[in-house]
């Protein structure tokens, strides 16, 4: 019967649920062997100084290329990995896979690397990121590990203390995606951030909405008072750049100055943009 097939009909939506657990299962069971079978692989995207318009670093951002399925975006798999103790080994793989391409880049460049919440927990997360700086020859200083709201949830005493240690390594900590996760600025005096990512939700909305751009002034006044970088995310448009540097805001990230590209990529964009310094917005004089 068609119309018991159809979309909107109960059957539709439990067919859809069934494809989406199949999926799950499917994935879960795919993850499990993607490092060995060299699946996984990162993308670096830029980060970008409004003072200078120089490149700062770079974020590695993890990939999964499923043989059958094709990409499967990290806001897929991450969750799933996370869900079915398989971060700890993917995280171990980033961390070392990323600190290794850093080497290669200008000194002067940061790298940063996400952490989830679960490996604070789960990992003794200080001596990976140890061996992991050891083993690549990877000064402290230019790591940064980006961590979200999220690891705040539950307080944790172990979570505080690993970051505390990791800090103490001479690693820099930012905080991901800010202001959109769980809304306490208790956390910002027990944790000595260095970094805050101003999440893409509010550079979104920084045109066309009066509020949004309050909300960003007052995150990086706060930031400010509070000695952390200040780095805005998913920054797409020239106009937004404007906008962001008149607010006071330290650093940019997004599809404008250049999309997540491989490690094999970053040498011909580094020289691109010291050469060319592409897309500096119509009207945008860094460091006036
Ligand atoms: P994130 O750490 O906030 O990373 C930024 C995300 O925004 C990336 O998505 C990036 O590709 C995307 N993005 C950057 N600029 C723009 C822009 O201008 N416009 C738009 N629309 N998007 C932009 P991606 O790579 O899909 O990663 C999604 C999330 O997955 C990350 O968010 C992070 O939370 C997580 N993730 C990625 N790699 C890792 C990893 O190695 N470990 C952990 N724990 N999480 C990771
Ligand atoms: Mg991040
Ligand atoms: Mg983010
Ligand atoms: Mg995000």
């Amino acid at each position: 019967d068609a119309k018991a097939n159809a979309p909107g009909s109960a059957r539709f939506y439990v067919q859809r649920l069934g494809e989406q657990v199949r999926r799950r299962q499917i994935m879960e069971r795919d993850l499990r062997d993607a490092i060995d079978q060299g699946q996984l692989s990162l993308a670096f995207q830029p980060k970008i100084d409004l003072s200078s318009w120089r490149v700062t670093g770079f974020e590695a951002l993890m990939r999964w290329r499923h043989p059958e399925h094709g990409n499967i975006p990290p806001g897929e798999f991450i969750p799933i990995a996370e869900d079915c103790g398989l971060i700890p080994s993917l995280g171990e793989w980033a961390l070392n896979e990323a600190c290794r391409c850093a080497t290669r880049w200008p000194a002067e460049l940061t790298l940063a690397v996400n952490l989830s919440p679960v490996q604070l927990m789960a990992q003794n997360i200080v001596g990976l990121v140890q061996a992991a700086l050891t083993s690549s020859g990877l000064q402290a200083q230019r790591l940064e590990l980006e961590i979200t709201e999220s690891v705040f949830i539950q307080e944790n005493r172990t979570t505080v203390r690993q970051l505390r240690a990791l800090h103490d390594l001479g690693v820099r900590i930012a905080l991901d995606d800010f202001g959109t996760g769980y809304s306490s600025l208790a956390y910002l005096r027990r944790f000595p951030f260095d970094t805050l990512k101003i999440d893409r939700a509010f550079v979104r909305e920084l045109l066309v909405s009066r509020d949004a751009r309050a909300i960003v002034r007052n995150i990086v006044a706060l930031a400010k008072s509070l000695r952390m970088t200040t780095v805005a995310e998913g920054v797409e448009e020239p106009a937004q750049v404007l906008v962001l540097d008149g607010e006071g805001c330290d650093q940019i990230q997004g599809f404008l100055a250049a999309r997540p590209m491989p490690a094999e990529d970053i040498r011909a964009f580094l020289r691109n943009w010291r050469e060319q310094r592409p897309d500096v917005p119509t009207g945008f004089q860094p460091g006036v």
